[in-house]
């Protein structure tokens, strides 16, 4: 689970970590008074959506008065950000941060990550923090410092003042460094996050080191023990049809192709997206309907995948293992019977009661190609929807 930046520095504030006071605003008549509260004559009004890559998508602005903090509120406010993290769309802007702006000096990188290869939370840092710390990771790895801590042990605080060192942050920097990586080692372990970062993490003018730019995310699988976090959830920011298939626990991701395909299993979901690719087809989205699924869930399934605008064509590809192919192909008869049936369609059918299933669909008035092997299912559903 993703949370935005506003809610990130709150966490942070709870474990000692510095931010720049801040004012969260959903609407442009309340931008004045939040400038006010702030005091200053610079601020920085920051679009509030769950992808990074905002100052590059312009969802960061930086105003010298108030009529500049008002319009790039009436800009964004009610807008979708796209920045080089969403994808064609954007994401809506429903809340700004209004921050004051800080005298930056330097800027700096510094997040925690599970790291798959070493089994180890890890820490990355970097000087070279800000909005190009992808390129500085792909074309100069050797300017990220990479630290992994001793999952039987804990975060020391001489192990934090080493980061700091080898930052060149030297004294009370070096101290405050210390309290931001600890408080980041907290969050991390106490609310089970995959993924934390400070970026970037700035040293003032004043000798401050703060928290510009806050992400989170959560590991799914256990927010059943964190009903705090679970509220901070923005279902504004997720993609509806997921949300909608995660309610019918269906495995479902979007994607930019035109084929809707509809598989039991994401090994075999996998390889059926890699086929229709192979045979000129890109998938429209990821589905795994799953093993012991039932004639409502493929209805549903088949619901999500017919609504999504840019299909042109479906597969239906199950190996009835567990989940018999009769009951399958009843679903997709049940669901073309409720919403119709305007796209062509393929259907593979292997296993378990598959000679049944098909003939099932074969006799049914529905205008269903049937197919039992699955090289031709994808190419006959990629010259359909061609
Ligand atoms: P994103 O990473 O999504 O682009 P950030 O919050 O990191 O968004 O902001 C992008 C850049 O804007 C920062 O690297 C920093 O240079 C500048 N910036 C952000 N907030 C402030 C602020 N309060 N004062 C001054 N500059 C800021
Ligand atoms: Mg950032």
């Amino acid at each position: 689970m993703h949370i935005h930046e506003y809610q990130a520095k709150t966490l942070f504030r709870q474990s000692n970590i510095k931010t720049p006071e801040a004012i969260l605003i959903d609407n442009t008549a309340d931008a004045s008074s939040a400038c006010d509260k702030l005091g200053g004559n610079i601020w920085v009004v920051k679009a509030q959506v769950h992808a990074g890559g905002r100052g590059k998508g312009g969802g960061v602005i930086l105003c010298r008065s108030l009529e500049e903090v008002e319009s790039a509120c009436d800009k964004l406010l009610g807008s979708n950000l796209i920045t080089p993290q969403t994808d064609a769309k954007g994401l809506p802007i429903n809340q700004l941060l209004i921050e004051g702006g800080q005298n930056i000096e330097r800027e700096l990188y510094l997040g925690l990550l599970v790291d798959r290869q070493t089994q180890q939370i890890t820490i990355l840092a970097s000087t070279e923090g800000g909005m190009d710390i992808e390129k500085v990771a792909a074309e100069t790895p050797e300017k990220i410092i990479k630290f992994g801590i001793d999952p039987l042990g804990t975060l020391n605080e001489e192990s934090c003042l080493s980061i700091a060192s080898q930052l060149n942050l030297e004294n009370d920097l070096a101290n405050q460094f210390s309290t931001t990586l600890l408080g980041l080692y907290e969050i991390f372990t106490e609310k089970d996050v995959s993924l934390i970062e400070i970026n970037p993490l700035i040293t003032t003018a004043e000798n401050n080191l703060i928290a510009l730019d806050g992400k989170i995310d959560f590991d799914d699988n256990a927010l059943y023990r964190h009903e705090d976090i679970v509220e901070l959830r923005d279902v504004s920011q997720e993609d509806e049809k997921e949300n909608e298939a995660s309610e019918y626990q269906l495995n479902y991701i979007s994607l930019d192709g035109t084929i809707g395909c509809m598989v039991n299993g994401a090994g075999l979901a996998m390889a059926t997206m890699d086929l229709i690719e192979h045979h000129g087809g890109s998938p429209a989205n990821f589905l795994d309907v799953g093993g012991g699924t039932t004639a409502q869930r493929v209805a549903k399934a088949f619901e999500l995948i017919q609504t999504e605008v840019n299909v042109k064509g479906v597969l239906v590809n199950i190996f009835g293992g567990i989940v018999r192919c009769d009951l399958i192909a009843e679903g997709i008869l049940q669901a073309i019977e409720k919403v119709g049936l305007n796209l062509p369609i393929v259907v593979r059918l292997e296993g378990t009661n598959a000679a049944a299933g098909l003939k099932l669909l074969d006799e049914s008035s529905a205008d269903i190609y049937t197919e039992a092997d699955l090289t031709q299912a994808a190419i006959k559903i990629v010259e359909l929807s061609k």
